[in-house]
């Protein structure tokens, strides 16, 4: 095992390394990144691989992102302090934590599997977040009681765009959610909603996300 000051060290080149590559393009989300390591966010026994860019095993047969992925949503996003957000597929946590460092107000973020909404909570709990609120259930519902959101967040491959998640944007507001195959790979899809409720879509490319398991997205 690494001392932690290692474990700081390896984070600080690892986030270093995506902002000169631009993939961190902000202060903002550099700032989040330095202030909610990864390592935090897994179980011990990954803790020394925390830095490394790939995608890591958290419990339930789920994934904590890779850090390149999680940066490339987060300035997609373009957060702002003050807005409402919802992220769907909680995991362990650590795009939530992101995402209340970059809007400083209350996150709501819906967990499929009860394991990894304790899991989130207490790695949430330890990092001293107190402003993200896990939710238990089926995300493809979204979260009517705090809607409209300014930004939805999907974390977890879907086989179309759930329509209650259009619904519950403000005019104007984005949804961002890799649509595609259940096995490993979709293209991440950005839709913002027009003033008129209709709503425009851009693609961002290829990824690959576990599949999003609910009433609008994949049968469990
Ligand atoms: N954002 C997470 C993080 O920071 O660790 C990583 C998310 S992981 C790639 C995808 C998560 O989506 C899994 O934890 C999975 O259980 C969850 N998930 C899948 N379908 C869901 C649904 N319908 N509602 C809520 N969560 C769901």
């Amino acid at each position: 095992m690494v001392s932690k000051d290692e474990l700081l060290r390896r984070w600080e080149r690892t986030v270093e390394r995506l902002f000169r590559e631009r993939v961190i393009r902000t202060e903002a989300v550099r700032r989040a990144f330095l202030k909610y390591p990864r390592y935090l966010f897994v179980e011990k026994r990954y803790r020394d691989y925390a830095h490394v860019d790939e995608p890591l095993p958290i419990p339930a047969g789920q994934t904590i992102s890779a850090p390149h992925m999680v940066a490339i949503m987060l300035e997609l996003a373009e957060l702002g302090p003050g807005m409402t957000v919802l992220e769907i597929g909680t995991g362990s946590g650590w795009n939530a934590a992101l995402i209340a460092e970059l809007v400083k107000t209350d996150v709501y973020t819906i967990e499929r599997i009860p394991e990894l909404v304790e899991f989130a909570r207490r790695n949430l709990e330890k990092a001293g977040v107190e402003n993200v609120h896990v939710i238990p259930g089926d995300g493809t519902e979204g979260f009517p009681p705090k809607a409209p959101y300014d930004r939805i967040i999907v974390t977890a491959g879907a086989p179309r765009v759930p329509e209650p998640l259009v619904e519950q944007l403000k005019p104007g507001g984005k949804l961002l959610i890799p649509v595609g195959s259940y096995h490993l790979w979709q293209d991440l899809l950005e839709v913002v909603k027009l003033p008129d409720g209709s709503t425009e879509t851009k693609n961002h490319g290829g990824v690959a996300f576990v599949p999003l398991i609910g009433e609008h997205g994949w049968r469990g």
